[in-house]
């Protein structure tokens, strides 16, 4: 079902990623896709290998686990996209290939503590709120330039970028704001600290074209491939 399903959409969706990017004169080539699977079966994860979809987010750290451990394909590169608690820090940073949310300072050190103990760098993305939602979780924008500062002092961690979500169901003058915030943000960045790496995860089923437009390196969409999550 999800292999036939992903004939259909995946077409569609490289197809709008492109106009979106060709109407902002970037090249397709700029914007990669992350493909969420999160509460979809293993099925899902396999037709996305097997259309080419190596990037696979997930936005539990269970999930992620059992998934990976089934699957097991060295191509895939797993993103855990969803908030983490402290506690899951070492599994999470044993688990995944980029972290999306690094949404505190606290969570950071424990990443860095459970990535040295397993000898490895790890890739993250600070999340910045900068929808100015109460209920997001993320560092405010002006909050995310000293913590980025503090991350960056953390010897196995190397920050990649910023990530961000838009409130569901805003309009296109929230949505500009909100990712072109984020980009704003992470050039402010980029000239205090060359080290901050150029990715932008922006952008879901709803509003990854707008995403794009307003920069996005990395969209993460789910629902617009694999259809509604299974409750
Ligand atoms: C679920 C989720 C997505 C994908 O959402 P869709 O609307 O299904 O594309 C993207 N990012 C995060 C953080 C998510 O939790």
């Amino acid at each position: 079902m999800y292999e036939a399903r992903l004939r259909e959409t995946l077409p569609r969706v490289r197809e709008a990623m492109a106009e979106a990017a060709t109407r902002a004169g970037r090249s397709p080539d700029g914007v990669r896709l992350v493909a969420v699977t999160k509460a979809h079966p293993l099925e899902a994860v396999r037709a996305a290998l097997g259309a080419g979809l190596i990037d696979l987010g997930e936005n539990r750290v269970e999930e992620l686990e059992w998934k990976r451990a089934e699957v097991d394909d060295p191509r895939a590169r797993w993103h855990m996209v969803g908030h983490v608690q402290s506690r899951k820090a070492p599994r999470a940073a044993q688990l995944a290939d980029l972290i999306h949310s690094v949404d505190t300072v606290k969570l950071a050190r424990r990443l860095d503590a459970a990535a040295e103990a397993l000898g490895r760098d790890l890739a993250v993305l600070v999340q910045v709120n900068t929808s100015g939602e109460e209920a997001k979780s993320g560092l405010s924008a002006e909050e995310a330039v000293e913590a980025v500062h503090e991350v960056l002092a953390l010897p196995r961690l190397e920050v990649r970028g910023l990530m961000t979500m838009a409130p569901l169901g805003a309009g296109e003058a929230v949505l500009r704001s909100t990712f072109g915030g984020l980009r704003e943000t992470l050039e402010r960045l980029r000239a205090l600290d060359g080290r901050v790496g150029h990715e932008l995860s922006m952008g879901m089923t709803e509003d990854f074209g707008i995403a794009i437009e307003e920069g996005s390196t990395m969209v993460r969409v789910g629902t617009a491939l694999f259809g509604r999550r299974p409750q």
